[in-house]
């Protein structure tokens, strides 16, 4: 069985930067493969899609609905056109607060989200609750970062309209109970979504299985290309709601002072699609399955149990969340006593080539709630090895000394 991976990532094997890379979260790396398609659709295939009559055309088009349905098939959606394509997870939850939440939400209602969301997952919601007078509501998390089934309980109630949820929080790296969370939410007559920008690439997704009614993620934390986004929605659902953007590509008809629109998807599609991030997404995806989430659990599981046990061997070091490494999902933040998170990432960065991210991580209600103003952030993905790991640690361990401490 093929493990080194790490041999398909040029920029990992580039001897002029020999780079520790620890921020898959903010976005992965990409394969020879993925660069390859994006060159192979602009040497040979580009066309604009879908209106064109031409062999070309007809071969973007075709390429990209193939693109489509492999989606479909990773998140295992029942049909094709439940995939919508966006630029990223921001766009696709702002798509559903536009249209879903606009038209939805009444003064009075509630919205329910966690402390545990990424600005993309909060700013939608707290735009529809003020311009409705709809009350925006937390589940909070306990000392190890989980959301308890009381919280789920009590928060969410008959006033509920929309439930949305982080799959994995891109801070914690803690996982939601999902299942738990959407059954409540259809318990009460709310619609349930789930923001899987951190869980799609890490863990096998099966929206059906979920239940949720709209699914949320980038295709750049997961191999592909910056610039193509995913929804998945309910097709049930996705008929009932208006068009986000209007223009070409998601009309029928258009007279003088009407339109009639599209039928999905591209009722959700205007303008000229990232056909060529699509098709590079598609080959994401295949790497994906070829590498498998058994080994990818299994490696960032290997390697978090390394970075845990070591970084707790040091007294001035605090971890955020769950002690128990299982719980983080290839994502771990801490900090270094009397060492600002900035301090931190500039000097590994400057002595180890170390890309280890410090900052608020676009969530700065939790980092509230943590009592943290910032964190150091590394977060793993298959191709990161034990090296990669204990050159991390070798730094971190010598921060302190750097800027002048003892220990
Ligand atoms: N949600 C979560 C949990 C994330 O980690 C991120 C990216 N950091 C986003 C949403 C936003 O993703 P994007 O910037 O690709 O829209």
């Amino acid at each position: 069985m093929k493990t080194n991976f790490r041999q398909d990532f040029p920029i990992l094997n580039d001897e002029a930067n020999p780079v520790v890379y620890l921020d898959s979260a903010a976005t992965t790396q990409k394969p020879l493969s993925v660069i390859k398609s994006l060159e192979n659709y602009y040497t040979s295939q580009n066309a604009n899609p879908l209106r064109g009559l031409y062999k070309l055309s007809a071969t973007a088009t075709s390429e990209y609905e193939q693109a489509r349905h492999s989606v479909a098939q990773f998140i295992n959606a029942n049909e094709d056109c439940e995939i919508i394509f966006t630029r990223n997870t921001t766009e696709s939850l702002n798509l559903i607060a536009y249209t879903y939440g606009m038209e939805n939400i009444q003064e009075g209602d509630e919205i329910v989200i966690s402390i545990l969301e990424h600005h993309s997952n909060i700013l939608p919601w707290q735009m529809i609750a003020k311009l409705k007078k709809a009350t925006l509501k937390y589940m909070y998390i306990n000392d190890e970062g989980i959301i308890s089934d009381e919280e789920i309980q009590t928060k969410i109630t008959p006033k509920t309209k929309i439930v949305s949820i982080t799959q994995v929080s891109n801070v914690l790296g803690i996982a939601t109970p999902l299942k738990a969370i959407i059954k409540k939410a259809h318990e009460v007559g709310a619609i349930a979504i789930v923001d899987g920008a951190q869980g799609a690439p890490h863990m096998a997704t099966d929206v059906q299985d979920l239940d949720c009614d709209f699914y949320a993620f980038s295709g750049h934390k997961m191999l592909a290309p910056m610039g193509i986004g995913i929804l998945y929605g309910k097709k049930s659902i996705l008929e009932q709601m208006p068009p986000f953007l209007r223009g070409g590509e998601m009309i029928e008809t258009v007279s003088e002072q009407d339109a009639t629109f599209a039928p999905l998807p591209e009722k959700f599609e205007a303008g000229t699609p990232n056909v060529s991030g699509a098709i590079a997404l598609k080959a994401a995806i295949e790497y994906i399955n070829q590498v498998g989430f058994s080994y990818i659990e299994q490696q960032e599981e290997k390697l978090m149990k390394i970075a845990m046990e070591e970084l707790s061997k040091l007294p001035y070091i605090t971890i955020y969340g769950s002690p128990d490494y299982k719980k983080h999902k290839g994502v771990l933040s801490f900090n270094i006593q009397d060492i600002h998170p900035h301090d931190v990432s500039s000097l590994v960065d400057y002595h180890g080539n170390i890309a280890l991210r410090a900052g608020n991580h676009c969530a700065h209600p939790l980092l509230k709630y943590l009592n943290a103003q910032s964190t150091n952030r590394i977060s793993f993905y298959f191709y990161n090895t034990k090296e990669d790991v204990y050159q991390f640690i070798e730094q971190i361990k010598k921060v302190r000394s750097y800027l002048g401490y003892d220990v």
